[in-house]
């Protein structure tokens, strides 16, 4: 059975969210927003959907070939595995430490994602696990799912980097990655495109549609799945799903985005324990991106791997009341708040 609830964050009392400009000027931490700022963040919310309605079309109009399915997986998976594994638990929780090479090429997935450069993206997450839905979160759905999901970002929340993730910046690999992540975003439109027209080519057939197909699916619907899979670990995993551990934020444990987010949906179990490497912690909760782990580590491109033993999972459920397993969080109008 589902219901509502109240949730009221650790530190700010909830009737702080009733002053409707206190969240959201803490947000917008007062940086004016200029017209190339809003065109950018437009095209990294709109874009992809233009994709996904491209998509529609050139599938009723029978254009859609295996060349561009493989080019949308391989894409989606590599950009997935750049955010999961690249962007989050080794940049920002330093699970483990990845050998050069494939520290760099983690790096230049989780870029060629388009959600944002690698510290920018790290700041704001450490602020998040900081700040967990509370006044500071930069997207916490106690202000309304949608900006939880993505409104959060049109509200040109900026991360302070100096603050939050002042280590990275002494990392020469992160900072060059971090300061050419256009290129990066670029690369990832172009490569597919580049293997889409060659591909039509070299079966004789037009290399303007297959080129076309190829930026349209291993692009703008890879970006489109990507970037919202992503942004639904921000908005769902905090609002459905089940709670394994007692923490002081409303993060859940949610199956679905725990498959099509490559294990990032065990979200509770991620804030439990926000360094572990893996965030599957029963063999119920799938977590490719640990599965990965483990073979880098076996290949030797992975060392310092952060896992926590089932003794200490075990003695912390024992240790605390009923995190309430059933439950789901939904906001609560400001009217109805205590
Ligand atoms: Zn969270
Ligand atoms: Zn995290």
């Amino acid at each position: 059975m589902t219901y509502r609830r109240k949730f009221t964050p650790r530190l700010a009392p909830i009737h702080i969210l009733n002053h409707t400009s206190s969240l959201s000027s803490s947000i917008s931490h007062a940086h004016a927003t200029t017209p190339l700022t809003k065109l950018i963040l437009l095209a990294l919310v709109w874009l992809p959907i233009f994709g996904i309605v491209s998509a529609i079309f050139l599938l009723w109009n029978s254009y859609v070939t295996w060349v561009d399915l493989a080019l949308l997986l391989t894409f989606f998976t590599l950009c997935g595995y750049g955010i999961t594994l690249g962007y989050h638990r080794m940049l920002t929780h330093k699970s483990f430490q990845a050998h050069p090479w494939l520290k760099t090429f983690l790096l230049i997935c989780g870029s060629m994602a388009m959600q944002g450069p690698a510290l920018h993206w790290a700041a704001t997450h450490v602020q998040h696990h900081a700040n967990s839905d509370e006044e500071e979160d930069p997207h916490s759905p106690l202000k309304s799912l949608w900006h939880a999901h993505a409104g959060w970002i049109l509200d040109n929340f900026k991360p302070d980097i100096q603050r939050y993730a002042p280590a990275l910046l002494k990392d020469p690999i992160i900072v060059a990655i971090n300061n050419t992540w256009w290129l990066w975003v670029f690369t990832g439109l172009l490569i597919p495109t580049a293997i889409g027209g060659l591909t039509a080519g070299y079966f004789g057939q037009s290399v303007l549609l297959g080129s076309f197909g190829g930026l349209v699916w291993g692009g703008f619907v890879r970006l489109f799945l990507n970037q919202h899979i992503t942004w639904s670990v921000n908005s769902i995993c905090h609002t459905f799903g089940k709670r394994s551990f007692e923490t002081t934020d409303a993060s859940r444990n949610n199956w679905l985005f725990g498959l099509l987010a490559m294990g990032e949906g065990w979200h509770n179990n991620h804030h439990a324990f926000p360094r572990s490497a893996r965030h599957g912690m029963h063999w119920t909760q799938p977590d490719s991106s640990a599965w990965l782990i483990w073979i880098f580590e076996k290949l030797g491109l992975v060392k310092d791997v952060v896992l926590i033993s089932q003794h200490r999972i075990k003695a912390r459920m024992a240790s605390q009341p009923d995190p309430e397993p059933e439950s789901i969080i939904l906001p609560v109008p400001a009217e109805q708040r205590d």
